[in-house]
C-alpha cells in the first residue's frame, strides 16, 4: 500500500507571556490545515514546538499557560509537550512535561523533544558542520564595536550591514577563528550569506524577493551558546518534518534568512539538503482603528491612567506606586517613561486606578467569560472565511471547530490586514450565551464561576442546591459573557445587611406620594410571611393576587409594578433585577423577611 501523504504544520510560541489572540489564530490554522488534508486523504499532522532559547525571557510557566489555552480553545496537537490534565479543562491544575503518553500530545513521529533548550546539542552539531563547510565562522566584535560601526553608519546615512571580514571565504573552513572559539574567546557564530537574491515563495502572498546582498551575515549562535530564533526555527522545522509554516506576517522579514539556512544546510543523517517548506504569511491583526492589535495597547491605557493620576495629584512618585502594587520601583519608572510596555506592570497599574484593560491574550477572555467555541468561530475569521452562503443569502459566519477542519484552505486567506471587530465579538458570544439550554448554561456559568469567582460561587451554592438554575432564565438571556452574569445577581451575592439602597429610587418609589410605596410594602410583608411553599411561583401569584386585591388592574390587566418597585429596591437596593420570584426564591423567606425589614426601618 503506498503511504499516504504527510503533511506536516506546527504552532511554534515562544513561552515569554500569555497566549496573544494572533498567535491563537495561527495555532488555529495551523490545525485546521491538517486536519484538512486529513480530509483529503492525507496524513495530516498538527504540532507544537516550544521556542525557549531566549532563556532570559522564557518560562516554563508561561509553556503550560499557553498549551491550557489551546486546550481550553479546544485544540489538539498529535505531536508536541504533552499536556496533563489532571480534571476537566477549564477548572483544574495542569501540568506539562515531556513525552510518556498524556492527556493531549506525545511524540507519535520520534522527532522530539519539543523544547528547544532540549535541542541545543543537535544545533551545535548543524553549527560545527556549518563551520567545518565554511558556510558560517565564528566573529570575536565586541558589542561596543559593531555599535560604533552602526553610528557611523547611520551618521553617513546609509544602511548598516555587518561586514564579513577579509579573512573570511564562503566555502572555506577557517580553522584559526574556529580555535580560538573553541579555546574560549568570546564570539557569536555567523553565516556567511552568498550575495543572491532569494525569492520566498508564500501561497498568501506570492512571490517575496530579496535583493542580492540585502541580507547580510547575520548571527546564528549567541555569544551565550544558544542558537538564535532563525538557526533553531530551520533546523527543527526540517528535522521535525515540517512541510508547511502559516504564520503571522511579521515573521515576513525573517524568512529569506531561513531560506538562506535552508540552502546552506545538509541533514548531519543522511546528507540530504535541506527542504524549504511551504510558507504562508498570515494578514496582521488591527484594532478597528487601524492600529496593530498587540499587548502595547494594555500598556498605553494602564500608563496614561497612571500619568493621569501623577498630574493631578504630585505625591504619586513610581516608588508610592512601587510600595501598592508590588512591582519593582525601577520597572515603574520603565514602565511610565515608555521604556517598557510589561504586561505585568500595565495589569497591577490598571487594577490600582481602577481602568479596565482591552482583552488581548486568550487569557484576558477566558476571564472575561467568553466561551471557546466563540472565540474559535471568531478567529477563524481573522483573515479566513469559508466563502459560503447560508440560506438567507448572507454570509456564512457562524461556524465550529469541526466545520473549519473540514472547509479550511490557504486559498481563502486575504492578503490585507484583518480587524478586530470586538463588538461583533461581544455580540457572538451574547448570541451563543443566549441560544444555549439552560442546564448546558448552568453547568458552564458554574465552571466558569469555579474558575474565576470561587466565593460568588460558593455564596450561591448557600443560598441553596438550585440557586443557579432558578437564576437562569432571568439571567442567560442578557449576559453577553459570562461575567456580564455577575451585575443582576449581585443582590444574592450581597449579605442581607451588606447592600445599598439607591437614594434616587427610593425617593421614586416608596417615599414619593406620602411614602405609598412604603405602606404597600408594610401591608404585603405579612402575607409573604405565609406563604408556605417558598417557589418563584407561589411568591409570583402571591403578588398579583395583593395587587389585584388593592385594584392595580389596567387595561392589560393586572399591574404588579406599584408593590413589586418597592419590594424589589427593599431586597436588591436598585430597581432592576432578575424577576421577583426568582429573586425572592433564591434568596429564602427569612433573607427576605430580613431585607423588608432592614429596609422599612431605614426609611
Ligand atoms: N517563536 C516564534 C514566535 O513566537 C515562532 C515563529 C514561527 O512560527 O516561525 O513568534
Amino acid at each position: 500500500m503506498p503511504s499516504r501523504e504527510l503533511v506536516v504544520t506546527r504552532f511554534a510560541p515562544s513561552p515569554t507571556g500569555h497566549l496573544h489572540i494572533g498567535g491563537a489564530r495561527s495555532a488555529l490554522f495551523c490545525w485546521a490545515f491538517a486536519r484538512r488534508a486529513r480530509h483529503d486523504g492525507a496524513d495530516g499532522r498538527f504540532m507544537i514546538r516550544i521556542e525557549d532559547t531566549d532563556q532570559a525571557r522564557s518560562s516554563e510557566e508561561s509553556a503550560r499557560g499557553i498549551l491550557d489555552d489551546l486546550a481550553w480553545l479546544g485544540i489538539r496537537w498529535d505531536d508536541g509537550p504533552v499536556l496533563r490534565r489532571h480534571q476537566a479543562l477549564g477548572t483544574g491544575h495542569q501540568g506539562v512535561n515531556q513525552g510518556q503518553g498524556g492527556d493531549i500530545g506525545g511524540d507519535s513521529r520520534g522527532v522530539g523533544p519539543y523544547f528547544q533548550a532540549q535541542r541545543v546539542g543537535i544545533y551545535n552539531s548543524y553549527i560545527e558542520a556549518l563551520v567545518k563547510a565554511g558556510h558560517a565562522y565564528p566573529a570575536f566584535e565586541t558589542t561596543e564595536e559593531l555599535e560604533s560601526r552602526r553610528k557611523a553608519a547611520n551618521a553617513a546615512k546609509q544602511t548598516y550591514r555587518y561586514q564579513r571580514p577579509d579573512d573570511v571565504q564562503i566555502g572555506a573552513f577557517n580553522e584559526s577563528r574556529w580555535k580560538r572559539a573553541q579555546a574560549g574567546e568570546a564570539h557569536v557564530i555567523r553565516l556567511a550569506v552568498p550575495r543572491e537574491e532569494i525569492i520566498v515563495r508564500d501561497t498568501i502572498l506570492g512571490d517575496v524577493k530579496s535583493a542580492a546582498g540585502e541580507l547580510d551575515d547575520f548571527v546564528i549562535r549567541k555569544a551565550d551558546g544558544f542558537p538564535t530564533y532563525h538557526f533553531a526555527v530551520v533546523i527543527d522545522d526540517e528535522l521535525m518534518g515540517t512541510t508547511h509554516v502559516l504564520r503571522a506576517q511579521e515573521h515576513l522579514a525573517n524568512t529569506p534568512k531561513h531560506v538562506a539556512l535552508q540552502k546552506a544546510l545538509v541533514r548531519l543523517d543522511n546528507g540530504k539538503p535541506f527542504r524549504t517548506p511551504v510558507y504562508g504569511h498570515m494578514p496582521i491583526i488591527c484594532n478597528m482603528d487601524g492600529s496593530k492589535m498587540s499587548k502595547r495597547d494594555k500598556a498605553k491605557i494602564a500608563r496614561k491612567a497612571a500619568k493621569d493620576a501623577i498630574a493631578k495629584d504630585g505625591g504619586i512618585t513610581a516608588a508610592v506606586l512601587a510600595g501598592t502594587t508590588g512591582i519593582a520601583q525601577k520597572q515603574i519608572a520603565d514602565f511610565l517613561a515608555a521604556e517598557s510596555d510589561s504586561v505585568d506592570t500595565a495589569e497591577a497599574l490598571a487594577s490600582h486606578f481602577k481602568v479596565a484593560l482591552p482583552e488581548i491574550e486568550i487569557w484576558d477572555f477566558r476571564r472575561s467569560g467568553y466561551l471557546p467555541e466563540v472565540i474559535i468561530n471568531f478567529i477563524a475569521l481573522l483573515g479566513w472565511n469559508p466563502g459560503m452562503k447560508q440560506a438567507d443569502g448572507k454570509d456564512l459566519e457562524k461556524f465550529d471547530l469541526e466545520f473549519i477542519g473540514k472547509n479550511f484552505s490557504v486559498e481563502r486567506i486575504g492578503k490585507g490586514s484583518a480587524k478586530f471587530d470586538r463588538a461583533k465579538l461581544l455580540s457572538f458570544n451574547g448570541d451563543a450565551i443566549a441560544g444555549m439550554a439552560d442546564d448546558v448554561f448552568v453547568q458552564r456559568w458554574r465552571a466558569w464561576l469555579a474558575e474565576y469567582e470561587p466565593e460568588a460561587l460558593a455564596r450561591l451554592d448557600g443560598l441553596g442546591a438550585d440557586t443557579l438554575m432558578i437564576l437562569a432564565p432571568a439571567v442567560k438571556p442578557r449576559a453577553k459573557t459570562l461575567r456580564d452574569t455577575l451585575k443582576p445577581i449581585a443582590f444574592a451575592l450581597a449579605s442581607d445587611t451588606g447592600y445599598e439602597f439607591d437614594k434616587t429610587a427610593v425617593e421614586k418609589n416608596l417615599l414619593a406620594s406620602d411614602r405609598t410605596g412604603a405602606k404597600l410594602l408594610a401591608e404585603f410583608k405579612p402575607v409573604l410571611a405565609g406563604i408556605d411553599a417558598w417557589t418563584p411561583g407561589s411568591i409570583h401569584a402571591a403578588i398579583e393576587a395583593f395587587a389585584k386585591s388593592k385594584g392595580f388592574v389596567g387595561e392589560k390587566g393586572v399591574n404588579v409594578g406599584p408593590i413589586a418597585q418597592p419590594l424589589r429596591i427593599a431586597i436588591t437596593g436598585v430597581a432592576v433585577s432578575p424577576p421577583l420570584g426568582e429573586t425572592l426564591g433564591v434568596l429564602g423567606k427569612a433573607s427576605t423577611m430580613a431585607r423588608i425589614e432592614r429596609c422599612l426601618t431605614s426609611l
